[in-house]
Formats: structure tokens, sequence, C-alpha cells
């Protein structure tokens, strides 16, 4: 199989040929069909979560069941699953057993600590692999992988919530407030090319924050959000996020960037702010994000490339470029 994995020196990315192995007791061989390019992804290729040098990336995946290993009552031959960041849990911990699993303590996840699925074929733990439902474009679906921080900003229709950072996750969380959620959106981003997707794509405000200052955009135009969401990978962005927030806002952390935000204890305390870390969703939260997609609630914006471009779309990711998300079409 054809596979992009982390280099000898975990630092960046490479595509290599490499062999897989038959699907173990409760696995299920996968044939991917496609895979999205997610900054997570970049993260990891990096080792700003620690150097894995030789894992196979790829998070974002879709394809269909090839082969089953012994014991798998969850899956058949040809159903189209996912392969998501949420990989497999232990299925009996504190959180796993309250619906927290993506917190489970022995989390196994996608192309970080065990192969993922930017390649041609991958191995995946059956019952963790979620259906992907008739009707949603497999391509769409693997951009939806990654989604769930919406939920944790506890939106309620007609509120305010501003989306700091316009790629990937950020044009998804738009038209989630939007169109599920039936909210208010303001989009800030710091290039023009994604605020004009995110505009497209139904925000109601739009803010760069090089050109506007969004704190006081975001004050004069909706007296504070009730809520903000980060996917920016930018303390900036963080700092921004909580003066964003009226008294009583929630702010949900989604980006990763390996900084602190500085957070005013007044603030926190007389405001009542909340400051929440959403870390993806769990197989029913993704079950329901594939179903708004089914029913093209949502729709994510997808460019199809090459499995050979993917060292090229990890350096338009660094560069901060891409508009939407790539996949990776296995068949191009
Ligand atoms: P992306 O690169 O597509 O999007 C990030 C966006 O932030 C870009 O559009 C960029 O222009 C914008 N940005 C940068 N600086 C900004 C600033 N100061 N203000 C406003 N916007 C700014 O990345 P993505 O794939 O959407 O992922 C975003 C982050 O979320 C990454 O750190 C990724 O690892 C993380 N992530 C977290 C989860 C989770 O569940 N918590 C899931 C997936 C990804
Ligand atoms: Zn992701």
């Amino acid at each position: 199989m054809k596979a992009v994995v982390v280099n000898k020196e975990g630092t960046w990315v490479e595509l290599v040929e490499r062999d897989i192995r038959k699907p173990g007791y409760g696995e299920a061989l996968v044939d991917v069909e496609y895979c999205g390019v997610c900054h997570t992804d970049l993260h990891v290729a990096k080792g700003d979560f620690g150097k894995v040098p030789g894992r196979v990336l790829g998070h974002e995946g879709i394809g269909i069941v090839r082969e089953l290993g012994e014991g798998v009552k969850s899956l058949k031959v040809g159903d189209r699953v996912s392969i998501a960041w949420f990989f497999e849990g232990c299925g009996c911990c504190e959180y796993c057993d309250t619906g927290r699993e993506t917190l489970c303590r022995t989390v196994k996840n996608a192309g970080y600590s065990v192969d993922g699925a930017m390649a041609t074929q991958c191995i995946v733990t059956a019952d963790y692999a979620v259906k992907v439902p008739d009707g949603l474009d497999p391509a769409q679906a693997s951009s939806v992988t990654c989604y769930a921080a919406i939920k944790a900003a506890k939106l309620r229709p007609g509120q305010w919530i501003a989306l700091y950072g316009a790629g990937g996750l950020g044009n998804l969380a738009v038209q989630y407030a939007k169109k599920v959620f039936n909210a208010h959106v303001v989009a800030v981003d710091i290039n023009d090319d994604k605020l004009a997707l995110a505009k497209e794509c139904g925000a109601d405000i739009v803010i760069n924050g090089l050109k506007e200052n969004p704190v006081e955009v975001i004050k004069e135009k909706t007296g504070g959000c009730h809520s903000s969401v980060v996917t920016a990978v930018s303390k900036v962005a963080f700092n921004q996020a909580i003066n964003s927030v009226r008294a009583g806002g929630i702010v949900v952390a989604v980006g990763l960037p390996s900084e602190t935000m500085d957070v005013s204890i007044v603030k926190t305390v007389l405001d009542g702010i909340e400051i929440i870390g959403s870390l993806v969703g769990t197989r029913k939260d993704l079950e329901e994000a594939f179903q708004f997609g089914a029913e093209g609630m949502v729709v994510p914006v997808v460019k199809k490339r090459p499995i050979e471009d993917a060292p090229a779309i990890f350096k338009e990711m660094e560069d901060g470029v891409i508009t939407g998300r790539m996949v990776i079409d296995m068949k191009m």
C-alpha cells in the first residue's frame, strides 16, 4: 500500500510503500477512499505532541471494509466506515462508562498513537469505526470526522457565537452554528479568502483580525457573543476569544498552539466565564454529525488531491493558504 508517514527524523511527512498486516481479533481491514488533511496531522508530523517517526498519519479517513478479523459483529464486508482521531477507548474506565470516551486515559488516536488513514489501506478496531450513512458524499464525510466543538458551546437559537479561525474546522463550525443551531455567527480569521468562504457558508459578520480589532467590532455589533470557539492555532486568537464573550459566556478551546493563554482571573470570576477544552467527538457525536451532513445541513468544502501531493498539502497547511479542506483521494 501507499502511505503518508512521519519521516525518520520525526519532523515532516514522506510518501512510502508498505505492506499491511492481516486484521486481528475484533479488527477490520479497510480500503481507504478519502482522507482529509487536518492541522492536527501537521502538528503530529512536526512532533508538536512528541516525535512519532514512521507513523502513518491521518484521522479523517473514510473507506470500505474489505476483510474482517475474527469476532467482529458490528461491521460487514462492504460497509463504509470512518477512521477518526478517537480510534479506540478501553471501554471500561470512568470516562468510557460515562459518555466521555474521548478522554479515556488509554485512548488510541489514529495517525498519532496508532497508524492512521492517510494510506490506501488501514486497520480499524471494528466497534469504534462509525458507519457513514447513505446519501453522504464520502469525500465530504472525511472532513466531518473531526468535529464536535459547537455542542460544547451550549448554543441556543438566536444567540451570537464568535468563531476564531475559519480554516478546515472553522468553516464547518460556521455551518453547524448557523444551520444546525440557528445561531448568529461572527467569523474571525487573518486571511480574506477564508473569510470570503465563511461568508458564503453563512457567517453574518466576518472580521480580519489583522485589519480590525475583533474584540471591539464584536462588542459594538453584538454586545459581546454568548460563546466563542477557537480553532485558530494562535495565542492571540485565544485571548481575543475570551474578551469577545459577554458575562456568562463560554469559550471553547479547540486549536492546539503550543502556547498558553492569558486569562484574567477577575474577568473570569466577575463575568462568570466558562473556559472549556473540547477534544473531538464521541462515536455518537460523529454519527449525529454524519447525519446532518447526509441531510445536507452541513456541506463540507473539500478539494480532492492525489496522495502524491501530500507533502505539498502539508506545506500549504503550514503556510495557511488552504481554503476549506484538502482531501486525499486514494483513487486519483
Ligand atoms: P487550519 O489551518 O485549516 O485553520 C486554522 C485557521 O486559523 C486558519 O484559517 C488561519 O488563517 C486561522 N488563524 C491563524 N491565526 C489566527 C488569528 N490570530 N485569528 C484568527 N484566525 C487565525 O486548521 P484546522 O484543521 O481547522 O485545525 C485547527 C486547529 O484545531 C489545529 O491546532 C488542530 O490541531 C486543532 N484540532 C483540534 C481538534 C479538537 O478536537 N480539539 C480537532 C481537530 C483539530
Ligand atoms: Zn482532524
